[in-house]
């Protein structure tokens, strides 16, 4: 009863209000569905669900959470902070902007998003940074790491040269003026205190070295990278000379220091003072006698000298005190002036058997002051003519060589012996023996190199046999 009572009440109350709810409602429901429709629309229009990425006024991609992308500049933030030692702040931080990527473009990964911030992104720090007259050139995060750094570069170019005991540094001084100054700069210009001192010294903190292998030279490891051997001398200023050897380092990196340091050193070193030698002349003695008298003795001085160094090459260098230590001793000899007398003939001798190979006078451009004369190794050599033996020993390019003088001023020349027969001061008479034909010293074969000499000037010596 209850039920059908109320369910006549309901079925009555319906019928007495659909008139008035059902006509309203389809009109309003038009209406909001396009109001809706339209605000929807114009909402997806205005308010995209995406946002785009801009750095330096740059749209650099699309993302769909800026929460990412600032995550991934304090990741970097904090990263870089570590690195340095200080507070950092990003100096082009990234923009946002709701917008729809256009056509065809994708929504960047937060990966490929922290790349690139990495790369563009630059932050600034306050640290202490070193000018070098005006011109900033590292940071550090602390006045003492900064400090520190100037000390040790000072340090660097007083340490005495090992092996040289008697070098004093007097005096070192920077050339520049170097400020330390308390900035906000970009952390690219925050190094370590390794990596300032090496800046400040070298211009880069780049190292490039090569390790010395058998065999090679400066010339060859400069070609090999593209330097000049002048500039492979610059970058590595321990090198002395031409001395490298197999397993030393060699930087390759051509120096630009930022800093002159300037060092006066004073050297100190003894110098030997040659003897000079003092010839009387003995006229009972033969020219190739000779009595020594007083034998020669070096004096010694003690030089100082003041050397001023830039960054540790030498740039002057004079002396400013010499004191004699020992006063040298003068050699005194006696040697003979006795004239050989005339005892040539005036007709020689063949000096020994064989062929003229080569005639006196100019050939392949140089002058020729003798005859050769082929023979085998060991041929007996002659004296010309009669005279006395005045020379017999190693002669630079001659090898072994005997000269006789004639008297008169003739003198005749046998080179390139195997052997002598005779000494210094024999008396030889024509057609004796005096020594073998060999092929000492300048020689490509065995021969006769015969000379004569008139006063000292060589003549042809086919001219004497007519
Ligand atoms: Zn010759």
């Amino acid at each position: 009863m209850a039920y059908s009572a109320g369910s006549e009440m309901t079925r009555g109350t319906g019928q007495l209000l659909p008139k008035f709810r059902f006509r309203l409602p389809r009109h309003f429901l038009w209406t909001g569905f396009v109001l809706g429709l339209a605000l929807l629309v114009s909402y997806i229009y205005f308010f995209p669900p995406t946002w785009a990425v801009i750095l330096d006024g740059e749209v650099v991609g699309y993302v769909s959470q800026v929460e990412e992308v600032r995550k991934a500049v304090a990741l970097l933030a904090e990263s870089e902070a570590s690195r340095i030692g200080a507070q950092v702040a990003p100096e082009n931080p990234p923009s946002f902007a709701r917008r729809r990527p256009p056509r065809g473009t994708t929504l960047v990964t937060p990966e490929t998003i922290a790349g690139l911030l990495s790369e563009r992104i630059e932050f600034l720090a306050t640290g202490y940074v070193i000018c070098v007259d005006g011109q900033d050139v590292v940071a550090l995060p602390s006045e003492e790491d900064a400090r520190l750094v100037l000390s040790s570069l000072r340090e660097q170019y007083v340490q005495p040269i090992p092996g040289r005991s008697q070098v004093t540094v007097e005096e070192v001084l920077i050339k520049e003026n170097i400020e330390i100054a308390e900035k906000t700069v970009s952390t690219r210009m925050f190094r370590s205190r390794e990596d300032a001192l090496r800046i400040l010294v070298r211009g880069t903190d780049k190292i490039v070295t090569h390790i010395v292998q058998r065999g090679e030279c400066l010339w060859t490891i400069a070609q090999a990278n593209h330097m000049t051997v002048d500039d492979l001398r610059k970058a590595n200023p321990q090198v002395k000379g031409d001395i490298i050897h197999e397993g030393d380092s060699l930087n390759l990196v051509v120096p630009d220091p930022y800093i002159t340091v300037q060092s006066r050193e004073k050297v100190v070193f003894t110098v030997s003072i040659p003897y000079a030698t003092e010839v009387a002349y003995d006229d009972s003695l033969w020219p190739w006698q000779e009595r020594v008298l007083v034998e020669g003795k070096n004096g010694q001085k003690l030089v100082t000298q003041e050397v001023i160094r830039e960054n540790g090459q030498e740039v002057s260098r004079r002396t400013v005190d010499e004191r004699i230590l020992s006063y040298p001793l003068t050699r005194k000899v006696v040697r003979g002036s006795k004239q050989v007398p005339p005892m040539g003939s005036g007709q020689m001798v063949w000096p020994v058997k064989g062929r003229v190979t080569s005639y006196f006078g100019w050939r392949w451009g140089s002058f020729h002051s003798g005859i050769d004369i082929a023979a085998p190794a060991g041929t007996p050599v002659l004296a010309a003519d009669n005279g006395m033996v005045s020379y017999r020993g190693w002669n630079g390019g001659y090898g072994r060589l005997v000269l006789i003088d004639h008297g008169n001023g003739t003198v005749t020349a046998y080179a390139h012996l195997s052997g002598y027969e005779v000494s210094v001061g024999d008396r030889v008479e024509k057609g004796q023996v005096i020594g073998y034909v060999g092929s000492s010293g300048n020689s490509t074969g065995p021969h006769l190199h015969f000379e004569v000499r008139e006063n000292g000037v060589a003549k042809n010596p086919l001219d004497y046999y007519k």
